[in-house]
């Protein structure tokens, strides 16, 4: 699976140029090679056809997924990460859930997923602040392991968007966006994050 941008005609460019890197081997780079399952994603307003492309070198194949959707989550990345926003300002599931009209025990699933890897999540996305910028501040801890997230994938996006630009991920640079780009849209998966090497 790879993470990609939204606009289609920008991933068959690339694609067509050989400029996606195979994930697998590392050397080779995807061509494309039919779609996957076309999925409807709850808070995106066309329902999502991801590409699939296979590595010319090692012939694996990949998903390519775009940044507004996480692995295997029917909603839309941007309504997730706005579930984790609230319930760092202190809103429950049930409360979370009424105000995304998400059921709650989704937006439960979500939280209790993300809440038992609250720490693993911010020192992932403080390394991709440190690796993609110039001199990034480390946010102190605030006592609140949540807020602690959101100001660590804020520093990534900050750190994303100084040195790509605003077009650094194939539109606006959001901390919903990164979280997906950076986490290989694994965020929420059980096999995130991958050990460091
Ligand atoms: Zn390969």
């Amino acid at each position: 699976m790879v993470t990609v941008e939204v606009d289609p005609g920008r991933v068959e460019s690339r694609l067509a140029a050989g400029g996606i890197g195979c994930p697998t081997c590392r050397d080779g780079v995807l061509g494309g090679w039919g779609y996957a399952r076309i999925r409807q994603v709850e808070g995106l307003s066309d329902p999502v056809r991801p590409r699939r492309a296979r590595c010319r070198a090692c012939l694996v194949t990949h998903v390519l997924l775009p940044v507004t959707v996480l692995l295997r989550r029917a909603y839309a990345a941007e309504r997730i990460w706005t579930a984790l926003t609230a319930r760092a300002e202190g809103a429950g599931h049930r409360r979370i859930g009424m105000m995304l009209g998400v059921p709650a025990a989704t937006v439960r699933g979500w939280l209790r997923r993300a809440a038992q890897r609250l720490e693993v999540i911010r020192s992932w996305f403080l390394g991709v602040a440190v690796t993609a910028g110039v001199d990034v501040r480390i946010p102190d801890g605030s006592g609140c392991p949540w807020r602690d997230v959101l100001a660590a994938v804020a520093t990534a996006s900050a750190a994303i968007g100084f040195r790509f630009g605003a077009a650094g991920l194939g539109g606006a640079v959001t901390p919903a966006r990164v979280a997906v780009a950076a986490s290989g849209g694994r965020l929420l998966a059980p096999e995130w994050p991958p050990p460091r090497g």
